[in-house]
């Protein structure tokens, strides 16, 4: 297998890095915008231990949304089942940044993988605390799962998505009008955009996956009943408006953002990265969904 599997990856980095349909890069972020989307990298780790790469797996992107599987677990592990109070656990079939379900669920946002769902886990992980702390305690989470202590938050895309954060700025204050923020709003935010600008590479993000594989796999961050909800949840919320058609095509648990990276599980076998930062209108990566795409069929790697 592991000769396959290099094979494998070479060929997924050599047909799709050239591929010139590759989306547009988010540029609502003015600093993400500055990106060359010439750049694509993939990364398997697999349960027994064993990294694989191709591409551009030593370059740093920006996790973004991503990180959202990462304050999901740490807000379980604080709050446990009372943070389904907050958030609800359904597809929301809307845009990631979407503001109009919060009105209709009455400032409940439908799950944990939207922007107003996420900025409800930040503010159930910072908990009357300084954001400084709580970015600690993220960043010990995903520095502990991928074993590698050189992962940082990036303070430039940070400012640059405060100075441009209106949108997430109304989910803020629209979720306090109604009671489901229980921090400063503005802490809570500062919170929020400076784990979305935590930067690695697909190898680092592949390592910080292996914790949602299951079975005996190593580093043990949560409980294996947990893994199982994260993944559920990966698989029916992590692509917004786009998690049918990524069942559909790939068929795995994964998570997206808008930097260009997915993070993706097979169960019990492995976690994948993958980064190409152009982006489909859902905003999920459009090279890396046919990479995870072609990936899994070739594995024959699926949950279903
Ligand atoms: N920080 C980004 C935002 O709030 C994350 C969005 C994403 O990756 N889908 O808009």
């Amino acid at each position: 297998m592991p000769a396959q599997m290099q094979q494998i990856l070479d060929a997924i980095n050599t047909d799709l890095r050239d591929d010139p349909d590759r989306g547009e890069v988010a540029s609502y972020i003015p600093e993400l915008g500055q990106v060359d989307p010439h750049q694509f990298a993939i990364t398997v780790a697999t349960a027994d231990g064993q990294i694989y790469s191709a591409g551009d797996a030593t370059t740093r992107f920006s996790a973004q949304s991503i990180t959202k599987v990462f304050t999901l677990a740490i807000a379980l592990g604080r709050s446990g089942d009372q943070l389904w109070r907050r958030v609800g656990r359904e597809p929301s079939g809307t845009a990631f940044n979407s503001i109009v379900q919060l009105e209709h669920e009455r400032g409940r946002p439908r799950n944990p993988f939207v922007n107003a769902g996420a900025i409800v886990t930040t503010d159930e992980v910072l908990a009357g605390r300084e954001p400084r702390e709580a970015l600690a305690e993220f960043l010990s989470f995903i520095r502990a799962a991928a074993e590698d202590d050189d992962i940082h938050i990036n303070a430039d895309v940070a400012r640059s998505e405060t100075a441009h954060g209106h949108r997430n700025f109304a989910h803020a204050h629209f979720l306090a009008s109604f009671g489901n923020l229980k921090n400063d709003p503005d802490k809570v935010l500062g919170t929020y955009f400076h784990h979305c600008a935590t930067e690695l590479t697909t190898t680092q993000l592949a390592r910080a996956g292996r914790f949602l594989i299951g079975a005996d796999c190593h580093p043990r961050m949560v409980s294996l009943d947990r893994v199982r909800r994260l993944n559920a949840l990966m698989l029916t919320c992590g692509h917004y408006d786009g998690s049918g058609e990524f069942a559909y095509r790939v068929g795995l648990p994964a998570k997206s953002g808008v930097g260009g990276g997915i993070l993706g599980v097979v169960p019990g076998k492995a976690s994948i990265a993958v980064w190409s930062p152009g982006l489909d209108r859902n905003g999920n990566s459009k090279l890396g969904t046919e990479a995870m795409e072609r990936l899994a069929r070739e594995m024959d790697w699926s949950v279903f």
